[in-house]
């Protein structure tokens, strides 16, 4: 007798589960390294079998001290193996890591640990004035201080290490959990209006990895040496301690250390093979380094081969091109806080094998094509689809498992989502018939002319094109005329000298039309970064109000 009973999957219902990434991690890979830079720029070395174990005795800590499934867990570190650790062992025992961004205020660290309930605190030794501001404003029950300068901590809080020490976790038990349920959290970095909770799951982190994973993308290998320099306190660091878990690649951490000089003393000591970052900290290295090859040719060398992945801001194809003389290829990626982060990346699509070398050059200066599991439309101004002509410009929407539905604990509004539920991004942008998405600007920074568009982000790489310029960023201000008119802020290169006439020249020769150039530009020593590295644009409209 045939059965009308519905076809179902055969499949065993396992939960995805990032815990999966640790036991991976303990059993195939315990001879690869994770190294650390330390306060004092010495370096300590661990294997993976080391941060298994000490995983695993974090979490067995946490639950002794009696954090309850769903816990907030705050973290105010910077990237070192401990913060590697709390990636894993806060999960693992049901809690929710909660990266506070360490570059922010102190009242804006504290209103976010209050609006997140944040528990527990596992704090750098070297942060604690920091927390010192705004601990009273808090309520953290238990404060665990990682002796990171090598000290042991002895005031009234924790101490990772003895703690640890004193951790038998031989027997730990995994938390029971789902696959929807939460393993970290990320505020927005609230440049309009107050920061919003982000909250990502097992399901989104371990599809999120996979994605960023694939050989068009950030290619993982077990024989990878990673330096992520973007920071763990942020947007995950983009998910790379996840897929360097995964994979067993080998890490480095430049802990506080982020100044060109020490990156690319970092990179002589464990030449990486993959390094991430935002496009201001990678502008400092190059032009730190090319200076050196002119009096120290022998100080440093980058490594040769190395891939980079880029975003966070667009990025300049002077850039891009400035890394290709030494052999290093910058790869583009687009993504936000709310995305996991990654939705796009430029990438050599087999259509583009024939292509020129400044055709090349043109696509990787783009946001890229989206990854796998990401849906993405570009809305116009009258809630239509753009076509992917690479003309039409609108609101980019995206949609997929490890992109947010929703904020922590705010209501849902319309200009955050759309009717049918994609999330609205604020980029501008369009894309072309090869799916390769081309940033315009974000919604805030356009400049609206006389009733016309002009990019912020096009005059920004045209810029910074000149041999002479080694930043720009060009915002709008108030006119009475036009509404809005372009101010470039430029920071020349030492030694160069420009005229207002040369660069108006120079942007001219580059293709603007007149009415887009900027009406007046600035010289400064530097352009202010954000708690996140990027061109603060509010910060210079607030120094220029018009
Ligand atoms: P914030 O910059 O506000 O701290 P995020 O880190 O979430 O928050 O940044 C997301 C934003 O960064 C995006 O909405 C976009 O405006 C910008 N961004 C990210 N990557 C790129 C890129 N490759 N090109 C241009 N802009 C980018």
């Amino acid at each position: 007798m045939m059965s009308n009973s519905p076809m179902v999957s055969t499949m065993m219902p396992v939960h995805l589960s990032i815990n999966h990434f640790l036991e991976r991690a303990g059993l195939l890979f315990g001879t690869n390294e994770v190294i650390s830079r330390r306060p004092d720029k010495s370096y300590i070395h661990h294997t993976y079998a080391d941060i298994y174990k000490r995983t695993r005795q974090l979490a067995q800590a946490l639950t002794d001290l009696g954090l309850n499934k769903g816990d907030r867990v705050a973290t105010l570190c910077w990237n070192h193996h401990v913060h590697l650790e709390s990636y894993f062992g806060i999960p693992a025992a049901g809690g929710v890591m909660h990266t506070l961004n360490l570059r922010l205020s102190a009242d804006e660290i504290a209103w976010i640990a209050n609006d997140a309930q944040d528990r527990f605190l596992i704090v750098d030794d070297v942060l604690l004035p920091l927390l010192n501001q705004f601990k009273d404003k808090c309520r953290f029950e238990h404060i665990i201080v990682v002796p990171f300068s090598g000290q042991v901590h002895t005031g009234p809080e924790l101490d990772y290490e003895s703690l640890l020490s004193q951790t038998d976790a031989t027997h730990f038990q995994y938390a029971d959990h789902h696959e929807d349920d939460p393993v970290s959290m990320c505020y927005t970095s609230g440049t309009t209006g107050k920061p919003k909770g982000v909250v990502y799951s097992h399901r989104s982190t371990v599809l999120h990895t996979l994605v960023g994973c694939l050989g068009d993308f950030w290619s993982l290998k077990s024989t990878d040496v990673v330096f992520p320099v973007t920071p763990m306190f942020h947007a995950n660091s983009w998910g790379i301690p996840y897929g360097a878990m995964m994979m067993g690649a080998k890490l480095v951490f430049p802990g506080p250390h982020l100044h060109p000089e020490d990156l690319l003393d970092c990179m002589q000591y464990a030449p990486p093979s993959l390094a991430l970052g935002v496009p201001t900290i990678w502008m400092g290295l190059i032009q730190t380094y090319e200076a050196a090859l002119q009096t120290q040719p022998d100080r440093w060398r980058l490594p040769k081969g190395m891939r980079s992945l880029v975003g966070g801001a667009a990025v300049p194809e002077a850039l891009i091109r400035a890394f290709d003389k030494h052999g290093i290829w910058i790869m583009q990626g687009w993504g936000m806080t709310e995305t996991s982060p990654l939705c796009t990346v430029s990438y050599p699509k087999s259509e583009f094998a024939d292509a020129s070398e400044q055709e090349k050059f043109r696509r990787a200066a783009m946001a890229g094509a989206p990854v796998p599991l990401v849906d993405l439309r570009i809305r116009d101004d009258h809630g239509h689809n753009a076509a992917w002509d690479g003309q039409q410009v609108g609101e980019i929407q995206v949609r997929g498992p490890f992109i947010t539905g929703s904020y922590h604990q705010v209501p849902v509004e319309a200009d955050k989502f759309s009717d049918d539920g994609w999330l609205r991004t604020g980029d501008v942008a369009s894309v072309d018939a090869s799916g390769f998405v081309r940033i315009t600007d974000r919604t805030k920074d356009l400049i609206k002319s006389g009733g016309e568009w002009i990019s912020s982000v096009d005059l920004e790489n045209a810029l910074m094109a000149h041999p002479s310029i080694a930043e720009a960023a060009v915002v709008a201000i108030p006119d009475i005329k036009w509404s809005e008119r372009p101010l470039a802020c430029v920071v020349l290169k030492p030694g160069a000298a420009l005229d207002t006439q040369a660069l108006a020249n120079h942007l001219q020769h580059m293709g603007f039309a007149k009415w887009q150039l900027p009406d007046r530009y600035e010289l400064l020593d530097q352009i202010p970064r954000t708690s996140t590295g990027k061109f603060y644009k509010l910060k210079l409209r607030e120094m220029f109000p018009a």
